[in-house]
């Protein structure tokens, strides 16, 4: 990919082989070797377009029901932080199901074993981790107050 790129959805920046938020622009425009910046589309917003997401967490259990200000809160947070680590990480979307169940599209799979880690330590409950590593997918299934349903 030329250098520097950037996306064109979000404006992460790529610079010296690796994604960066729009922020980190600002100095790569200091750099001494900039040029006029590609428009491509980022790995994260690839993913958005194609809906398909790279990890999921599923919560549910009454523990969640009670306390989803709190939960929804705690995962809004820990993804903020990750994305000074990866900037590729981000939430896609939020569904709960009729049942109560909670399911959080993620377009990494590292950011669905970071919220998984999250969770578990603040909320503690269960948490099983399910890795696929032939379709690039992971699975998290938190559940406090509730049986875990392990199937898909
Ligand atoms: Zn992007």
């Amino acid at each position: 990919m030329p250098e520097p790129a950037v996306c064109e959805g979000c404006g992460n920046v790529y610079a010296d082989r690796r994604w960066s938020l729009p922020e980190t622009a600002v100095e790569s425009n200091k750099h001494p070797h900039f040029r006029p910046a590609t428009l491509v589309l980022c790995p994260a917003c690839e993913i958005e377009k194609s809906g398909v997401a790279a990890g999921y967490v599923h919560l549910e259990g009454r523990f969640l029901n009670e306390h989803w200000i709190e939960i929804e809160r705690l995962l809004l947070n820990e993804t903020a932080r990750a994305l000074a680590d990866n900037p590729l990480g981000r939430i896609m979307g939020i569904e709960t199901d009729d049942e109560g169940a909670t399911t959080v599209r993620t377009t990494t799979e590292h950011l669905a074993q970071r919220l998984g880690h999250a969770l578990e330590k603040a909320f503690h409950g269960n948490v099983r981790y399910d890795f696929s590593h032939e379709n690039k997918l992971t699975h998290v299934w938190w559940s406090r107050g509730g049986e875990l349903r392990m199937e898909n």
